[in-house]
């Protein structure tokens, strides 16, 4: 039977810094077999774990680019369509037909994600075959950060000192585009395979996102040349470009934590070590995207949907769904939450200032289960990514390991005052309050007739009222717990 190396891309689509991708090739030298890439969309379960249309649309594009930039190293890569996880499963019982596989992944850390492998493991040992794994989501993988008693850790700055004592040691390396293949190349009409179908994505398209790997480079780039500097003192102010709008290649791994790194190191090798550079506060940021994922893993019952603080499932939130609706839909009459909530129904991403607003308000103002907002954020998220979106879900609503205190309740108008002090986002979104000064438009209804008159809703809830409802709601459940 004849060898066949296949690369599984799933959420490592680059040929940069992609170890799987590159042992694949390397093995394949060695044992003279061919390579191939491989890519299998499974919309069904895709649909089933709330994935957002523009996160499919995205993914889409960018295996079709990842396809033409494969053509390029003389890698033949195939993107097929499998509906659901039972389907991949059978895709590879059929290659196991015609070859002697060997098949090399990225891992991933979702339940299903790992029963999927498993069951594909089983399927090729089966057949005499191989399944290869890299654990390289992280630049430190999950497990391998534990304090002196050899525990996880379950606080974040503590992660973080010893993550970064290990990345000064080792330092960060990034494996290189691999060359051109000569050997071996896979005959592509010896498979018949469903082809991959472009998806109506309607007018949550996700084309404002670049898809090729020149681009998505230059866009981290010119923000660790450009932006980082400033980041520390910009990175709250939604009304402003200040943060990098990485997150949705990191989250399908069109881009590695270690090129973000690497190019932060190259580009500000002295402020990356020194405290509160911005350098120093966005390496921080990708520190709580790794801390997240090690959590997860250590954890595994989170996927379950359980917050991590047990006690907190006790509280009995509220089901009031037309207040849930308000939220959604950018309707509650608090300015700051509804120009996020409309952020994020009209691009496909929000701020993270607003992800904090919006979360601690679904939560602590309107009392509604943070499960229900975690879902939402995903169904409508470019960057959807379980483990952040779940670390921060349960960090706003006082749930989460190392969330915020349960007394520590944002007023949304503040905040707005604070973040948003011209108003500019709040008028960018809300086209209702395009008339209001930077003094009225953070709470305008001071001017109930002139807010009825421009069409804006009256707030659907007393903010003082709800934080007071927030502490007896968890004062209840922490009783003799804190
Ligand atoms: P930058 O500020 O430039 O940060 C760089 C990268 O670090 C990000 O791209 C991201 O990969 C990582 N990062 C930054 N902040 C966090 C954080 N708090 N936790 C974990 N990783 C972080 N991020 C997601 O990638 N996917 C999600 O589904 C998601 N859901 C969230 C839900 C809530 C309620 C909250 C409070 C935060 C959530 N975040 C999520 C984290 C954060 O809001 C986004 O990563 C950030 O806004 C993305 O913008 P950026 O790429 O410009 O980030």
């Amino acid at each position: 039977m004849k060898k066949l190396n296949v690369i599984w891309f799933r959420n490592d689509l680059r040929l940069v810094d992609n170890k799987a991708l590159s042992s694949a090739i390397e093995d394949a030298k060695q044992q003279d077999a061919a390579v191939l890439g491989l890519f299998i969309a499974t919309p069904v379960t895709w649909q089933q774990h709330n994935m957002a249309d523009i996160k499919q649309d995205f993914i889409r594009r960018r295996v079709s680019c990842l396809q033409q930039e494969s053509a390029e190293i003389n890698l033949t890569m195939l993107a097929v369509e499998g509906t659901d996880y039972h389907a991949v499963v059978e895709i590879f019982n059929q290659l196991t037909q015609q070859y002697k596989l060997k098949v090399f992944i990225q891992t991933d850390y979702e339940i299903d994600e790992i029963q999927r492998d498993n069951q594909v493991e089983a399927c090729l040992t089966q057949a005499d075959s191989e399944l290869i794994r890299f654990d390289s989501q992280c630049i430190m993988p999950p497990g391998s950060i534990l304090n002196q008693q050899g525990a996880v850790y379950k606080v974040f700055t503590p992660f973080k000192r010893k993550w970064l004592s290990v990345l000064f040691q080792q330092g960060v390396q990034c494996l290189a585009k691999p060359a051109v293949i000569t050997q071996n190349v896979f005959p592509v009409k010896s498979l018949t395979l469903k082809g991959f179908k472009a998806m109506n994505a309607g007018d949550l398209c996700s084309k404002a996102w670049p898809v090729e790997q020149a681009a998505i480079i230059q866009q981290l780039r010119s923000f660790c040349q450009q932006t980082v500097a400033d980041y520390a003192k910009l990175r709250d102010y939604p009304a402003v470009l200040g943060t990098s709008k990485l997150s949705a290649y990191l989250a399908v791994g069109a881009i590695s934590a270690a090129q973000c790194v690497a190019r932060l190191q190259l580009e500000a090798p002295d402020a990356w070590a020194l405290d509160k550079t911005g350098a120093e506060v966005w390496l921080s940021e990708l520190v709580w995207r790794e801390f997240y994922k090690h959590i997860l893993v250590a954890y595994p019952n989170l996927i379950k949907h359980q917050a991590f603080q047990a006690e907190t499932d006790a509280i009995s939130w509220s089901k009031d769904k037309g207040a849930f609706h308000a939220w959604c839909s950018g309707n509650t009459g608090y300015p700051i939450v509804d120009a996020a909530m409309r952020q994020l129904n009209q691009t496909g991403w929000m701020h993270n200032r607003l992800r904090m607003i919006t979360a601690s308000f679904l939560v602590k103002d309107l009392h509604i289960d943070w499960r229900w907002g975690e879902r939402y954020f995903m169904s409508k998220l470019i960057d959807g990514d379980f483990s952040a979106n779940n670390g921060g879900w349960q960090w706003a609503a006082s749930t989460g390991t190392d969330a915020v205190p349960y007394f520590r309740i944002f007023n949304p108008v503040t905040q707005s005052q604070r973040f948003d002090h011209n108003g500019d986002f709040i008028r960018a979104y809300i086209p209702e309050l395009a008339k209001f000064d930077a003094k009225t438009i953070h709470w305008p209804h001071k001017y109930s007739q002139l807010v009825a008159d421009a069409g804006y809703v009256k707030p659907i809830v007393d903010h003082a009222q709800a934080r007071k409802v927030t502490l007896a709601l968890f004062a209840e459940v922490k009783q003799g717990k804190d």
